[in-house]
């Protein structure tokens, strides 16, 4: 089986702005304002772009910068035909809702493809095959997400026990905020569901090292190589602290407020 994670990276262009729109946010979040879901964000032009785009770090607006939808805007987008939420409004709960729900189905997507190139069993073949099945349309929001999740997670906490014990690594402590790694080798430490914030992995060796669902708000990985990581996202390295020298698995993208990176499209 081909597994094509591109897919699974945000395409602003092809979007209709439903981050923007369909998501609760808050202020003190790194919004700019306090949103209810459903309501447009006040940045948010007719053409679907940020009219701040450019300037969203100076601005502090770090919600905006750490955010990834997984691919599930353009793929709603695209589910809809022609209809957005601006020029069909009476679709627009259907569309948010078959937002919030693909944005769930993609991230699990994203991790059964890194399961599959660790453990490439039917099993996890079948969980690929019927999250697919379940987004070709646009009732997906009547898929059972949530029993979907479960048994997903069943899955990955199955592979992360081997991972931990094929790589003959430690398990972390589950709070690690502000804790110090600098300049440690961690090959196959289990940091799964680890609080992360602010932790300092400057110069760190992360070969096999196991990211699942950790929280790595602010956590400084410049200089890191991550480029053998697992279960990584996007949405981690955004709220991380890197640079230039900072090196990711492939896919991952080097995110806009790094030292020397350029803004991704929104
Ligand atoms: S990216 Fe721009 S339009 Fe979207 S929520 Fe942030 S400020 Fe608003």
């Amino acid at each position: 089986m081909e597994i094509v994670t591109t897919k699974l990276n945000s395409d602003c262009g092809a979007c209709s702005g439903l981050c923007c729109a369909a998501l609760f946010f808050a202020k003190a979040d790194g919004f700019p304002e306090d949103k209810n879901m459903g309501t447009p964000c006040v940045n948010l032009q007719r053409d679907f772009r940020c009219a701040v785009h450019g300037s969203l770090a100076e601005r502090g607006l770090h919600g905006c910068m750490a955010y990834d939808c997984f691919g599930a805007g353009q793929k709603v987008t695209a589910l809809f035909g022609g209809d957005t939420w601006r020029n069909r409004p009476s679709r627009a709960g259907e569309i948010f809702e078959a937002f919030l729900t693909v944005r769930m189905m993609n991230q699990m997507l994203w991790y059964l493809c890194e399961a599959w190139r660790i453990e490439p069993s039917a099993e996890i073949r079948a969980l690929i095959a019927e999250n697919e099945e379940a987004a070709r349309g646009p009732e997906v929001a009547a898929f059972d997400v949530y029993g979907y999740k479960a048994r997903v997670d069943r899955v990955l906490k199955r592979i992360t026990g081997e991972v931990r014990k094929t790589a003959n690594g430690k398990r972390a402590d589950a709070d690690c905020i502000g804790k110090s790694f600098r300049g440690r080798n961690l090959y196959g430490t289990d940091f799964s569901m680890s609080l992360l914030i602010a932790a300092d992995f400057e110069g760190c060796a992360l070969g096999k090292a196991n990211f699942l669902g950790a929280d790595m708000r602010g956590a400084n990985i410049r200089g890191a190589d991550l480029s053998q990581s697992l279960f990584l996202t996007q949405i981690q390295v955004n709220a991380a602290d890197g640079d230039h020298a900072t090196k990711l698995p492939p896919g991952l993208s080097v995110p806009t407020g790094w030292a020397g990176a350029s803004p991704a499209y929104r």
